[in-house]
């Protein structure tokens, strides 16, 4: 009989075990493109900035939005608009590299972690692959379409820069670039004080 009661038990662990695993990874994820959420992308960013302030590595925070993505709603629905969405966070996925974290934190605006940088200037090769990778080859009920992305970029600093802070400049730097016309990144700069 204890036997028995054994086994029910461990069945019933593995039931729970599995929908905890669901809840946790509903509560980490976005459900339209299965990629990290905001939550997620936060808990990494600190993780990240502690090891880069140890290992005196440099650290970027990529911020993207769809331009006009409202248009593409408006004309061809939100299905489809969707679809775009998903579509989009393969591509940008495909030209970063496997440690990159890229997530979904809002309508249409993603943000992509990426640690471990040994050099400032790769910030621009990797935009330009982005903009590369989501340029070209879009077909929506047989019309070519063309979708861009602005880009907001901020770099770990080696001197104060807190998870809050990295997040906020890349955010304000995606103002600047919707603001110069779209369709290009820029990349934050620190005012200058005194
Ligand atoms: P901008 O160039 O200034 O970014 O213009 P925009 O039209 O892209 O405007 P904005 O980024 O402010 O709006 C994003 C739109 O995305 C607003 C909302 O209707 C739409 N949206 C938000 N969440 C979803 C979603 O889950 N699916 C779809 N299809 N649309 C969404
Ligand atoms: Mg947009």
């Amino acid at each position: 009989g204890n036997w028995d009661g054994g086994v029910v038990a461990y069945k019933d662990i593995t039931e729970r075990k599995k929908y905890e695993d669901k809840l946790k990874e509903l509560a980490l994820h976005d459900p339209l493109t299965g990629f990290p959420n905001r939550t997620y992308f936060s808990q990494c960013l600190k993780i990240e900035l502690e090891k880069a302030k140890r290992t005196k590595m440099l650290l970027s925070v990529f911020a993207l939005d769809i331009d006009h993505f409202k248009e593409i709603n408006d004309t061809y629905g939100h299905d489809i608009g969707d679809e775009v969405l998903k579509e989009f966070a393969k591509r940008v996925k495909s030209s970063i590299r496997k440690n990159d974290i890229l997530a979904r934190i809002g309508g249409d605006e993603f943000v992509i972690l990426i640690p471990e940088l040994t050099d400032k200037t790769m910030v621009i090769e990797i935009a330009d692959r982005i903009h590369k990778s989501i340029r070209d080859g879009w077909i929506i009920a047989n019309e070519k379409v063309k979708i861009t992305s602005s880009i907001g970029i901020s770099l770990y600093n080696q001197v104060d820069t807190e998870e809050k802070t990295l997040f906020k400049n890349a955010d304000l730097a995606l103002y600047e670039a919707k603001k110069k016309g779209r369709n290009n990144y820029q990349i934050y700069n620190e005012p200058k004080t005194g």
